[in-house]
């Protein structure tokens, strides 16, 4: 897929085996600057492997990584805050310490670091624990500060795996504001996620990939609107089995909505559906991702909507 926009990173044929099982095969993606970016894909997929291949922490069989056209280096890496998928903070240490620690690493000075790890927790809500050890933070806080360890060095690209698994809805949402933020200031924001629905709310770019493979990538606005207006979602109350004798191209049909690939007009949908269904809502819309994934490839992607 060719982007008109400027490509910050260029992941080029990458593969990767472990003891026969591959990992990632033969992955091209190409990431625009300034933009969020969704790799996405069920449990399994290769999505930790190809970030872990793209920040230099592991070496691929084949293929290359390139941050603006050049071979990743430690410079380049220090441009880049990463959120690996394991979380974990040296637990003796204070939030301060293990903040300033990690900036210094970044290459920032000491009193730069501090006044920006301040700045940083007083925007989480974490001021008031600052010289609390990280062993006595709550897991969504400690989850916070790793946000914050990423942030602290002001990076030019975000590499977040997973990076909403474990939050409540609250922090799920500061998350959601803190990344638009930084899109808002020019950076690029790579993530991976099993969860479609909230790629789908925030991504400009999306890579599907199943078993390694790309399924597909590019503008999701483009992969939506290629599908069409053939979607038909449907609210309801009762016991939506009569759904499914409506003629379908694809059913995903959940206790009380639904989502039908087909080609009947929405008058002819509640005519069939009106004694059996208390209909609350329904409309022809693109489809969701969810329903792209599943089109793509099958029900190999079911834990791609549970998780
Ligand atoms: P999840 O959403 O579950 O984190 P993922 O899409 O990030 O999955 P990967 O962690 O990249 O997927 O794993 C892809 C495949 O590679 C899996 O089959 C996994 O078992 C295998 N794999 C990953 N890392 C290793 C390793 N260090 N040693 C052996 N196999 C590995």
């Amino acid at each position: 897929m060719i982007y008109p926009m400027k490509e910050i990173i260029q992941i080029r044929e990458i593969s990767k085996n472990y003891d026969g099982i591959t990992a990632v095969d033969n992955l091209t993606l190409s990431i625009p600057e300034g933009t969020i970016y969704g790799i996405l894909g069920p449990n399994g997929a290769g999505k930790t492997t190809t970030l872990r291949i793209t920040l230099n922490i592991i070496e691929p069989d084949s293929g290359e990584v390139l941050f603006r056209n050049k071979k990743v280096n430690l410079e380049t890496l220090n441009r880049v805050g990463y959120l690996p998928e394991e979380r974990g903070l040296y637990p003796k240490e204070t939030a301060i310490e293990v903040l300033i620690y990690l900036a210094l690493l970044k290459g920032m000075k000491k009193i730069e670091a501090r006044k920006r790890a301040m700045e940083l927790l007083e925007k989480f809500g974490l001021r008031d624990r600052a010289d609390a050890k990280i062993e006595e933070l709550s897991k969504g806080m400690q989850q916070k500060l790793q946000f914050i360890s990423v942030l602290i060095h002001d990076p030019e690209i975000l590499i977040l795996d997973e990076p909403f698994s474990g939050l409540d809805p609250i922090n799920a949402e500061l998350l959601r504001e803190t990344i638009m933020g930084e899109k808002a200031k020019g950076k690029t924001i790579i993530f991976s996620t099993h969860i479609l629905e909230q790629a789908e709310k925030m991504c400009d770019y999306v890579a599907l990939i199943s078993r390694g493979r790309k399924v597909v990538d590019g503008k999701l606005s483009e992969i939506k609107a290629s599908y069409g207006k053939r979607t038909v979602k449907i609210e309801f109350d009762g016991n939506g089995e009569a759904l499914r004798e409506i003629p379908h191209k694809s059913l995903r049909l959940y206790e009380r909505f639904a989502e039908i690939e087909t080609d009947l007009e929405i008058n002819e949908i509640l005519r069939r559906l009106l004694d059996r269904v208390k209909i609350i809502k329904i409309e022809r819309t693109e489809p969701t991702l969810n329903q792209v994934y599943f089109n793509l490839v099958g029900g190999e992607g079911e834990n791609s909507h549970n998780n």
